[in-house]
C-alpha cells in the first residue's frame, strides 16, 4: 500500500529521546542473541540437554516436515485456539489454567526442539518446573527471526553445536502459573515477554540495559523460548519487569512483533532520527522494513530502502518506500544521508553505510556480523564529515512497552510484513523458506497444526 509509511508521530505517542540507550555507541553488536563472545558447552545452563535419542552432536533423524500453510490461525480476538483447536472464549481462563494443571499430571507438552547445525523437529519434553517466583506462560504466538536461523545452523555462539534447546525469543501468550506474588500477575494475563534478561546485580542492569549486561540470559537463546505450548518465564526476568501485559485488543501474533520492533526503535532513538531527516535503510528483509516503518513514525522527510533482491524492494515500496534501490547503485551515485542503519549482516553493508552518511550524518550497525566484524571503513568520512557511528542489541523493558503501544498505528503494514503463519511442525519449513528468501516474516503457532 504505497504511502503506508507516511504516519505523523502522534503527540504523546512514543518517544525516541529517552536516556535507556545512553553508553550504546560503538558497540558493534545487534538484535538478540548476537554473537558476544564464544561459550562453551561447560557453560551453558541445566536447561541444555540431549534430544532424547541422541547423543550430543550426533545424528538426529529429523521427521520430514509438513507443507506450512499460510493462514492458519486462532479466533479474531488474537486469542490462539484452546487445547481442542477451539478458539477460546467466556471463562476461557480457568480452562486454560486447569489444561495447564492437565499438562503438569501428564509431564509432557508439544516442543519444537533444535539441535543447532542438525535441524528442528517437534517432540513431547517434561512441562518446564516451576521454581519460585517463575511463571508459567501458554505460548499464543512467536515469530521467527534471523537469530533463529543463524542459531539452527549452528552459528550462533551462545548456542553450539551439542547443546538443545526450544527456541523463540519473540513471544506472546496467556499466564497460566504463577509463583510470583499475585498483585504482579495474574492467572489470565495476557503478556509479551522481554527476552533479554540481565542479572539485576550490575551497573548496566542498574541503567536498564539488561540485553548488555556480561551474565544475561536471553529466552529462547541461552533459555528455552516460545516455540512450545508453554515456556517457563524465570523468576529474575519476572522481578525485573520482563513480562509485560498487553493493551487491549492487541493478537498475540502481533504482540510477538513487539520484541523486533523494539530492537527498532531503540537503533532509531541512537542515531535521533527526526522530523525532516533523509533516511537509508540498507537490507530489505523483516528488520529492514521495520526500520523503513519506524524512520517515518520517527517524522523522516525521505526513507530509502536499498536491497539487491527485487522482491525485495518491492516489499519496500508496498510498505511507502518513498525509493528503492539496488545498494551498487548508491555507490554510482551522490546520494548521503542523514541517518544510514545497516540491517544486513555483510561488511560491505556496514562499510558502505559509513560512505552514504552526510556531514554529520549518523549511522547504525543494526545487525552484527557471524565472524568477528573487522571491516574496512573509510575513517576519514568519519573524521571529516563528523559522522556518529552507533550500534545496539535487543531492547529494554521501556523500548519494549513503547513498541506495544506503537503497534495498533502499524497494523495494516505489519500485515505485509508476517507473510507465513504455521504451527509448530511447520518451524523447519519456515526457517528453510527463509533461507531461500520466500519468507519473509512467519509466526510459530504452537496450538495450531501445520
Ligand atoms: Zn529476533
Ligand atoms: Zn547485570
Amino acid at each position: 500500500m504505497p504511502g503506508g509509511l507516511r504516519v505523523r508521530r502522534a503527540a504523546g505517542g512514543p518517544g525516541h529521546r529517552g536516556d535507556a540507550g545512553r553508553g550504546l555507541r560503538g558497540t558493534g553488536d545487534v538484535h538478540p542473541g548476537h554473537p558476544r563472545r564464544p561459550r562453551g558447552a561447560a557453560h551453558l545452563p541445566q536447561l541444555a540437554r540431549p534430544v532424547p535419542g541422541s547423543v550430543p552432536g550426533g545424528d538426529v533423524a529429523l521427521p520430514p516436515v509438513c507443507a506450512r500453510r499460510p493462514h492458519a490461525r486462532g479466533d479474531g480476538a488474537g486469542r490462539p485456539p484452546g487445547p481442542g483447536g477451539r478458539p477460546g472464549g467466556g471463562g476461557v481462563r480457568p480452562v486454560r489454567a486447569a489444561a495447564a494443571r492437565r499438562a503438569r499430571r501428564r509431564r509432557a507438552v508439544r516442543a519444537a526442539v533444535c539441535a543447532p547445525g542438525l535441524g528442528v523437529r517437534v517432540e513431547e519434553v517434561p512441562l518446564p518446573a516451576l521454581e519460585p517466583g517463575d511463571v508459567l506462560v501458554r505460548v499464543g504466538a512467536a515469530c521467527v527471526c534471523a537469530t533463529d536461523r543463524k542459531i539452527a545452523r549452528g552459528e550462533h555462539p551462545r548456542v553450539p553445536r551439542g547443546v538443545v534447546r526450544v527456541l523463540g525469543h519473540e513471544v506472546a501468550g496467556e499466564v497460566v502459573e504463577v509463583r510470583a506474588p499475585e498483585d504482579e500477575l495474574q492467572v489470565g494475563d495476557r503478556v509479551g515477554l522481554v527476552p533479554n534478561v540481565g542479572c539485576g546485580r550490575c551497573a548496566v542492569c542498574a541503567r536498564g540495559l539488561d540485553a548488555l549486561c556480561p551474565r544475561a540470559e536471553a529466552l529462547g537463546i541461552t533459555m528455552d523460548g516460545g516455540f512450545a505450548e508453554y515456556v517457563r518465564v524465570p523468576a529474575r526476568a519476572v522481578r525485573r519487569g520482563h513480562v509485560v501485559p498487553l493493551p487491549e485488543g492487541i493478537p498475540f501474533e502481533e504482540a510477538a512483533l513487539a520484541e523486533p520492533l523494539s530492537c527498532v526503535l531503540q537503533a532509531h532513538e541512537l542515531v535521533r532520527t527526526g522530523p525532516g531527516d533523509r533516511v537509508l535503510v540498507l537490507g530489505g528483509g523483516a528488520m529492514g522494513l521495520l526500520n523503513a516503518l519506524v524512520a517515518r513514525q520517527c517524522g523522516a522527510a525521505e526513507v530509502v530502502v536499498a536491497d539487491p533482491h527485487p522482491d525485495r524492494r518491492a516489499a519496500g515500496r508496498e510498505l511507502g518506500a518513498d525509493r528503492t534501490l539496488h545498494p551498487e547503485e548508491l555507490d554510482a551515485s551522490e546520494d548521503a544521508f542523514d541517518v544510514v542503519v545497516a540491517t544486513a549482516a555483510s561488511p560491505s553493508a556496514q562499510g558502505q553505510a559509513v560512505r552514504c552518511a552526510a556531514v554529520r550524518g549518523r549511522v547504525h550497525l543494526f545487525a552484527g556480523l557471524l565472524s568477528p566484524g573487522v571491516v574496512s571503513v573509510d575513517t576519514n568520512r568519519i573524521h571529516y564529515r563528523q559522522l556518529l557511528v552507533t550500534g545496539s542489541t535487543g531492547q529494554t523493558v521501556e523500548h519494549y512497552r513503547r513498541a506495544l503501544r506503537m503497534l495498533p498505528r502499524l497494523r495494516p503494514q505489519l500485515g505485509r510484513i508476517l507473510t507465513d503463519r504455521v504451527g509448530l511442525e511447520g518451524l523447519e519449513a519456515v526457517l528453510h523458506g527463509m533461507e531461500q528468501r520466500q519468507v519473509l516474516k512467519a509466526v510459530v503457532l504452537p496450538w495450531e497444526s501445520s
